[in-house]
This record gives C-alpha cells, structure tokens and sequence, in this order.
C-alpha cells in the first residue's frame, strides 16, 4: 500500500511517496517555481536524482506532474495510480479545532480556512495542495497532520497571554504553537531509545532549524511551547527575532515604521541574520564566528543563550526531567551549539560527553556520559514518516481495519524510528 504526503507553500510542493506499513521510501522530490520561469519537478527515485524542467501554472499543474512522473514506465516506481491508498497533508494551523490527525472532508476545509488569518503564509498554500490532490486523486481519503494538533494538550495556564480575555474569545487570540509533528515524533523516539513508555517520560524537545522552537512534555504530551499564536514567538531562529518586548514595536511605529515595515524586521530580518548582518544560516555565521567575526559570535551566542533559558524555564515547569532531546538541521548537525547550550547545565542534571557530542552528527545518539542524571539524545526528525504514519493508520481505520486504540496521531508514530533504521 503506498501514501503519497504532500507538504505544500505557496510556490512550491514537497512530496515522498511511501512503501506502507513499512515506512520506506520509494520516491521522493519537490516541484518548485509553480507559476513562475525556471519551474521544474525535482525526484528522486529508487535514489536515481533526476530534474524534469517545463512550465507549471499552478498546483493543479504540480500535483498532476508528481503523479505522472510516479507511474513513468521509463523512471516512475509505481505501475497504477491506483496503488496510493491515502494522501496525507502537513497543515500548519488547525487553531483549537483538531487534536490529532482527520480525515478531510468539506467541514475540515472550511475550518482550516477560518483559521487562515492566523498563519496566512502557510494555511493558504495548504489549502491549495489539499484541493489539488482531491482533484487529482478524487477517490482517495486525504488527510490533514496539523503542526498545531500536539499542542491542543497544552494547559490554559500556559497557552493564554496576559491580555483582556475577550480578544480570546473574540479573535481566538492565544498561544498555539508549531512544529508538532516533529517534536511528537522525536519524544515518541526517545521513549522508545530509553526503554519508556511513550506516556511515561517527561523531556524538553529542541527543534532548532530555519525555525526554532523547545517544547516541555510531561508524561509524553505537550505542556508548553515556546512558539505562541504565530511562529514569531519563541527563541531566536534564523531571521525571526523570538520573545521581545512588544512596546518596543511602539517604538518603531512611533519612528516611522509602518505594520508591514515591522512584520518585515521581525519576520525576516531579525534572529541570526540579523545580529550577525551577515546570513541566517547557522553553519555559516558559526563559521565566521570562528574566525574571529564579533558579530557572528554574539549571534551564535543569544541564540543557545535563549534555547538554554527555555530549557531551564521548562525543566522548573516539569519538575522532573528524563531527558533533552535535540533535532532539525542544527540540533542534528552542530556539536559546539548543543555544547554551547548543555556544556553548564550541571545543575539540572545533564552531563555532557564531549567525544560522544563531536561524533554524533545527523544521526542518532546520545551525547551525554553513562550515567547522566538527564540524557540528551540527538534524533533526527523525519516529519513526513510522521504524517505517513497518521495517513496510514487512518486511512486503514477507514477501511474498517484499525489495529489500534489509542490516540491515531499517537498510534501512527509509536514504531516509527523501528521502520526508519530498517
Ligand atoms: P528548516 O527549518 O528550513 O527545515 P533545517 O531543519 O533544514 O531548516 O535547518 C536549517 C539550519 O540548519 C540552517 O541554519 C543550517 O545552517 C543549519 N545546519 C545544517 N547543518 C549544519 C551544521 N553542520 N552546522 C551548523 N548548522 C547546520
């Protein structure tokens, strides 16, 4: 049984067809520029790495040449449309609406839509993978992953902000946070790594990538985040400035600086680029940093200085913690960042082993000494065997044959890292 998991934006579509149950993937690519010159169908089949460039209007278009490559006789992988069983979608926002994965259908749409003011760049593109995809493969079930549907677990205390409640009421103004896919997928790993129930471990999850953000689980689940009603919120990332003080943007307006000119420094040219006025890529200002750049150095440091602050509020939140769990293109791949942030943190019980955190690097493996009170454990995140996982598992519920009942978005993920190593 094969699914197909789409991860749409606004001119682009990632997709990875997967060999289900056993989570492998047989095809994997992006089509990139839709609407625009240069566009073209990036795969990877089989691991043969092939770019088919032509023009494609729109996403109709995209999906259409995703399918058709899929079933090439020449370089496709399947023979039959016929052989995808269910098509799964990473959505950003779900608002308060899903706690889990569903199914799509017009309800789903139209509350993905209300919830579009609160992620206006990601919600709507979306959208138009989702309509897409229900074109192009009308008697499939499509499934909706929310990046928001880990965190419904969230408690009032820490999802509300400080304000009058009747913008919550009003406008549904109040803490939602992102990247729920990931940081459930790597805690489900981590319980499965140190022998845990994946109910029964309380860790702090660092997703540090383009964007950023630490989560606090207690007993497996969500409890606080650091991202809020947008993604803005939070630590330091690559051109988004995180946790400030909002009177500051009165400042600004009061300088001159209009909505659009604020949305802008925040939103793009804050965080690492920002600070080091060189790059919002990580591996770079590290680089510079090294030789000497002043800058780039301050950049690196408020960046850990920040997931480091996170980390200690959530250890006091949780009380007790098993582990911390680091993942995304830095968390994965920059030993001096996690040492720059775990290096001190004795006090709370994390012991870090040098040689262990040099060498683990985009895979996983713990880089703590035996024996640490708290572990820390790098683990790769593989969002889309996540959203595969959800896809399955519903669409096998679907068809009458669920083999679980617990929680779908959990089931879906309980032996994920087991497929991943095979
Ligand atoms: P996205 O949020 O776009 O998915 P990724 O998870 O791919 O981002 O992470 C991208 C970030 O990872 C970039 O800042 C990149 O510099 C950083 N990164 C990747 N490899 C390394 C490395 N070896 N050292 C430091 N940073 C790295």
């Amino acid at each position: 049984m094969k699914v197909l998991v789409i991860n749409c934006g606004s001119s682009s579509i990632k997709y990875q067809l997967f060999d289900m149950p056993d989570k492998r993937v047989i095809a994997k690519g992006l089509v990139e520029r839709i609407g625009d010159q240069g566009s073209a169908l990036v795969f990877e089949h089989d691991g043969e790495k092939n770019r088919v460039e032509q023009p494609i209007s729109d996403h109709d278009a995209g999906v259409a040449l995703i399918l058709k490559a899929l079933v090439d006789p020449k370089d496709g992988v399947i023979g039959d449309i016929k052989e995808i069983v269910a098509c799964g979608h990473r959505v950003v926002h779900g608002g308060e609406a899903f706690t889990g994965s569903v199914v799509i259908n017009d309800k789903v749409i139209a509350t993905i839509e209300k919830v579009a003011d609160l992620a206006p760049l990601h919600n709507p593109p979306n959208l138009t993978g989702i309509r897409a995809a229900q074109h192009a493969l009308p008697d499939v079930p499509q499934i909706a992953c929310f990046d928001t549907a880990f965190h419904t677990s969230i408690p009032e205390v820490a999802y509300m902000y400080a304000l009058p409640y009747e913008l919550y009421e009003k406008y549904g103004i109040r803490r939602y946070g992102f990247h729920g896919t990931s940081h459930r997928y790597v805690a489900r790993r981590a319980a499965k790594i140190l022998g845990r129930h994946k109910y029964n471990i309380n860790c702090i999850t660092c997703h540090m990538g383009n964007g950023s953000s630490i989560t606090a689980m207690r007993d497996g689940k969500s409890v606080d985040t650091s991202m809020g009603l947008t993604p803005l919120e939070g630590v330091a990332m690559g051109t988004r400035c995180g946790d400030i003080d909002p009177a500051l943007l009165f400042y600004l307006a009061d300088k001159g600086y209009d909505i659009d000119a604020l949305n802008k420094l925040c939103n793009k040219q804050s965080g690492v680029l920002g600070l080091s006025g060189v790059s919002n890529d990580v591996r770079t200002v590290s680089e510079k940093a090294q030789q000497g750049d002043e800058r780039c150095q301050l950049a690196i440091d408020v960046f850990c200085y920040k997931i480091k602050k996170y980390i200690g509020a959530y250890t006091a939140v949780l009380g007790r913690i098993d582990a911390v769990i680091f993942t995304g293109g830095i968390g994965e791949n920059a030993p001096d960042i996690r040492a720059a942030i775990c290096d001190e943190l004795y006090q709370i019980g994390i012991v870090m082993d040098t040689d262990r955190n040099e060498q683990v690097v985009g895979v996983e493996g713990e880089v703590t000494r035996s024996g640490s009170p708290v572990k820390v454990l790098v683990i790769p995140t593989d969002e889309e065997i996540a959203i595969a996982g959800d896809t399955y598992d519903m669409a096998l519920e679907l068809a009458g044959g669920s083999t679980t009942d617990a929680p779908r978005a959990d089931a879906a993920v309980d032996d994920l890292g087991a497929a991943k190593a095979r």
